[in-house]
């Protein structure tokens, strides 16, 4: 592994690529990492679990459980939306059923704005009673999701990073069913989701959390990134590869899919909460270190992976094993060509960006393409080529001579 890490890193620097990987902008991660607070996690884990007080369209009131059959679901849907909102993000929700409701924060990418990262939690718990902390099960996952979506809206990201807090998990993963076949459907690029359900509770203190995988997408490749986070930004957690992963959370949603998708949590199998779905799941029997731990990981991961423009993880993002097309010649001096490989391929378009990201030029075809770069200043260049309805096929970088 270090040695292909080392070539790559030489490729890199031969090719002048610096600014288009995730490998040279640790700094930027790391920046977002040291940015998790601790106090700020558990104020969120308080505020859903009935501990602290929140407000809700400036009134005063308590979220006592967040069980499907009782009030706080919604005030809880409505607390977690204004926090997205007072962090400026876009906001979305999707009714699925007569109570169920998924609540989604969006911050849109500068480049690939039709290209998601999800991070996300169930927002509601048991059990079926009117005071139901559940401050492990899952007030931490939606804390940790709040934390991110409060950090991230201080970054740009060439990808649309979507917050998700899914409703009725715990009737059988309702909301992330719905969810999931809808975006499949729809044929959604979905890139990579990363769930968090129980991140608090860490019983014999040996620092272990579960890392959820299958082989489905890019699922595994995703849960390589996030060991590789544990040790480059030193988060210390002791991770325990799950594959296959379980299917009794919202991750199984995805795989089910097909869409890439891992799952960060406690350990299940030999450390279980016994205060699970009871009145006793308070904060109070955290391993607080454990939880930041477990935040800090999936945050960087998220973040690790939001940075890297040429990140492809899914299958779905390949829906050829084959390339599409050829980008040629390269590097380039006057005229780039963009040639079909794949028949039958209907009318397509490319759009050409600069080494920041900034829009520069389109095009559209069922022929090749052949764009004069001739007036480009040199540089490197990325060309992202999409079907004419915007999904994506390909994304290829070139130099300007
Ligand atoms: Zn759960």
């Amino acid at each position: 592994m270090y040695m292909k890490l080392k070539f790559i890193f030489l490729l890199i620097a031969l090719l002048n690529l610096n600014a288009l990987t995730g490998w040279t902008q640790n700094s930027t991660v790391q920046s977002i990492v040291e940015k998790v607070e601790l106090d700020s996690l558990t104020f969120f884990v308080k505020q859903l679990s009935g501990e602290e007080k929140v407000f809700i369209n400036g009134v005063a009131d308590t979220i006592y459980s967040r069980h499907i059959d009782q009030d706080g679901n919604e005030k809880a849907f409505q607390f977690i939306k204004q926090k997205l909102f007072s962090y400026g993000h876009e906001i979305d929700s999707q009714q699925f059923s007569t109570n169920g409701k998924n609540l989604f924060g969006i911050k849109t990418g500068t480049v690939f704005p039709d290209r998601k990262l999800i991070i996300g939690a169930h927002y509601d718990n048991r059990p079926a009673i009117n005071i139901a902390p559940g401050a492990d099960d899952n007030a931490s996952g939606a804390a940790a999701v709040i934390e991110a979506a409060r950090i991230f809206s201080r970054y740009d990201f060439p990808f649309t990073i979507v917050f998700a807090f899914w409703d009725e998990e715990e009737q059988g993963l309702i909301g992330s069913k719905a969810y999931t076949s809808f975006a499949a459907a729809n044929g959604d690029s979905i890139i990579g989701y990363i769930n968090l359900d129980m991140l608090g509770w860490d019983g014999n203190e040996d620092f272990v959390a579960d890392l959820h995988t299958r082989p489905i997408a890019g699922s595994i490749q995703l849960a390589e990134k996030a060991s590789e986070v544990n040790s480059r930004y030193s988060v210390g957690l002791n991770l325990n590869f799950v594959n296959p992963g379980i299917g009794a959370t919202d991750h199984a949603a995805f795989w089910s899919n097909g869409f890439t998708a891992i799952g960060i949590n406690e350990e299940y199998s030999n450390d279980f909460n016994p205060f699970y779905h009871s009145p006793a799941d308070s904060l109070g029997q955290f391993n607080l270190q454990f939880y930041e731990k477990c935040t800090k990981l999936a945050i960087a991961t998220l973040a690790e992976c939001a940075l890297d423009r040429n990140l492809v993880l899914s299958a779905k993002e390949q829906p050829f094993a084959k390339e599409m097309f050829k980008v040629y010649p390269n590097p380039v001096g006057h005229y780039l060509t963009i040639k079909k490989v794949t028949q039958g391929l209907n009318e397509y378009e490319v759009k050409v960006y600069n080494e920041m990201g900034q829009f520069i030029q389109m095009s559209s075809s069922n022929e090749n393409i052949n764009i004069n770069v001739s007036s480009y200043p040199t540089g490197t260049y990325i060309l992202r080529i999409s079907s004419i309805k915007g999904h994506p096929l390909e994304t290829k970088t070139w130099i300007k001579l």
